[in-house]
């Protein structure tokens, strides 16, 4: 797989260059040159397949010239060790369940995938790893767990004061091998820091230091293929001529992006939705063609509050820029709070299901804009628990707590408190 980068300025690189550096010397994000069409056999297939079977035919066609089919069975085996079922709201209406992960998020999917590819294609000599991310609330645990094994590797979470539950900061802050760092700023300051760190040289280091947000290919890979698996247990319950529509609750673009990727090695869903909050750059870049980032604002879905998507660089990519062709696969909506609470509340009143905000936008989406003769997948991107306040005022009754959310909250945190500027974050990492 060659790479390039989304800016164009940057030579070339192999997939392994890629995920060292997470991002390209230019400032652009590493995208694949092409990617490989999948065989039609293997959607004659999928209907019977396990997400682990899907797993491994997506995994073999992207990284076969460079990893043994053993060694991507035993990546694929280790990282999806859970489930990701569909669950019917009513009739044609659907719930992919993205959250029986270990930090209860559909980002374990690419953080568990990633830290077991990383070490397999990333030689890291005697030498000392160092992980940076920007969290808007569970990237920073998923990430954190994923590499919690890994021997002398540091996972640094930046994450803007006031933003994330205790829960969700726990899931990192209570880790050994991580900085848990507070930055006086929003998500996308965080995020800017942490590409000012990848492209600085005395910092990164030479590879040293790599990304661990969908920025790096080693997590945004794998996120397609929970769509894979999404269609063919759709396809499962009704047949292959069904029209699967499937929404996604929109930040980064990450997951959203992952999804035209499939679409583009086959994936014959009809369309899908990108769903936003009230931070709806990337619904108006839909309309207008126009993307002015803007200072985001917070919301019930916070870990959507984004307000300059990365990944929308990949999408234009994807798309060689021409905004028609996009528009024919997908559509975009935005909802305020209010709406995104009336959902969540409709929902729990109407089918006693608690969905998470992120996730309920993304319904809403579907309840409103998906045919009766369609199929909808609304992705509920994290567990009602890790946003249990919100649920819990907003429906009038308390989520189940899981196991792994009572856990973490009796462990010690560390916190180290940062201005958003450089040299503060130098400071620590250089440490
Ligand atoms: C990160 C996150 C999102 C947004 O996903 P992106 O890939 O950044 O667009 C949505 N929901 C939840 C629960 C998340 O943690």
């Amino acid at each position: 797989m060659i790479l390039h980068s989304t800016n164009g300025k940057s030579p070339k690189a192999s997939f392994a260059e890629g995920i060292a550096n997470g991002l390209a010397p230019d400032g652009g994000l590493y995208m694949p040159d092409t990617l490989p069409r999948l065989p039609q056999a293997f959607f004659k297939n999928i209907a019977e397949m396990s997400l682990k079977e899907i797993a491994y035919v997506i995994s073999n066609t992207l990284f076969g010239e460079i990893l043994s089919s053993s060694s991507i069975k035993k990546i694929v085996d280790e990282s999806l060790n859970f489930s990701i079922p569909l669950r019917q709201i009513r009739d044609n209406i659907y719930v992919l369940e993205l959250f029986n992960g270990p930090t209860l998020s559909f980002k374990d999917v690419g953080a568990r995938f990633m830290a077991h590819l990383l070490p397999v294609i990333v030689s890291q000599g005697s030498g000392h790893r160092e992980i940076i991310l920007a969290s808007s609330g569970d990237s920073g645990g998923a990430v954190a767990n994923a590499f919690q094994r890994a021997s002398s590797t540091t996972v640094n979470v930046l994450f803007p004061r006031g933003e994330l539950t205790t829960q969700q900061i726990s899931q990192f802050a209570t880790l050994r091998n991580v900085r848990a760092i507070e930055v006086d700023g929003s998500f996308d300051e965080c995020q800017a820091l942490v590409k000012e760190a990848l492209l600085n040289d005395a910092i990164s280091r030479g590879g040293k230091l790599t990304s661990g947000n969908s920025i790096n290919l080693a997590r945004e890979l794998p996120s397609m293929v929970y769509f894979f698996h999404a269609y063919a247990q759709a396809i499962n319950i009704h047949g292959t001529d069904a029209k699967v529509v499937i929404s996604i609750p929109c930040g980064n673009l990450g997951s959203f992006c992952a999804a035209l990727m499939a679409k583009k090695m086959g994936l014959p869903v009809k369309r899908f939705i990108a769903a936003n909050n009230a931070n709806d750059v990337f619904v108006e870049f839909l309309k207008t063609g126009g993307f002015t980032p803007q200072k985001a604002l917070i919301t019930l879905a916070r870990a959507m509050d984004v307000g300059n998507p990365s990944n929308i660089a990949r999408i234009i990519d994807l798309y060689g820029g021409n905004l028609s062709l996009l528009r024919h696969d997908v559509e975009g909506y935005s909802y305020s709070d209010e709406e995104i609470a009336s959902t969540m509340k409709e929902t729990w009143n109407a089918h006693s299901y608690h969905i998470d905000p992120q996730g309920a936008t993304a319904l809403r989406a579907v309840n409103r804009h998906v045919n009766a003769d369609e199929i909808g997948i609304a992705l509920a991107s994290a567990h009602p628990a890790k946003n249990a306040a919100i649920v819990n005022k907003v429906t009038g009754a308390a989520p189940i707590m899981p196991r792994e959310l009572e856990t973490e909250f009796n462990r010690q945190m560390k916190i180290i408190k940062i201005p958003a500027t450089p040299s503060a974050l130098h400071r620590i990492i250089n440490n």
